[in-house]
């Protein structure tokens, strides 16, 4: 991992609706170069794990029920600036609050259902990368 790659997850809500296709494509658009991906069904252990910083929050449990209501998509992505640039095009977390364009604006349903996560820092999206892939599989 460099600075310029990010951890994404196409969200159980979105990819289970069918929108991986039209979200990698608003992506690539976007300049982001897929360097790995996977298709898997969170465990419960998985996902309070990767969400383990939120534990204290009252969301917490629904978030992780949420998680773990589907399959998800996470993708390692590469272009400049990466962690930045992704946080901008996936929009607010709250897709009411999203700009125009963004992918939450266009295809999330709410603030917890929201289509799409992204790392917020270089450190994180180590971290994140890690949880998911081995180093052979980013290359
Ligand atoms: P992500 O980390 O998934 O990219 P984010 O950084 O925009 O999203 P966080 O504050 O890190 O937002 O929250 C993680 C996730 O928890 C959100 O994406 C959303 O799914 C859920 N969440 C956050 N705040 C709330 C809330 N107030 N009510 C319900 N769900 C929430
Ligand atoms: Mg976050």
């Amino acid at each position: 991992m460099t600075g310029n790659r990010t951890l994404t997850i196409i969200k159980p809500d979105a990819f289970e609706s069918g929108k991986a296709g039209q979200i990698l494509a608003l992506l690539e658009q976007e300049g982001f170069r897929i360097l790995a991906a996977r298709v898997l069904h969170l465990s419960r252990a998985q996902a309070e794990e990767f969400y383990a910083v939120h534990r204290e929050r009252p969301f917490y449990g629904s978030l992780v029920q949420f998680m773990t209501s589907g399959r998800c998509m996470p993708l390692v992505l590469e272009r400049d600036a990466a962690v930045a640039t992704l946080r901008r095009v996936i929009g607010a977390t709250d897709p009411a609050e999203a700009a125009e364009g963004t992918v939450r604006r266009l295809h999330a349903e709410s603030k917890e259902r929201n289509a799409i996560h992204a790392s917020d820092s270089d450190e994180n999206a180590e971290r994140e990368a890690r949880f998911f892939f081995a180093e052979a599989d980013i290359g």
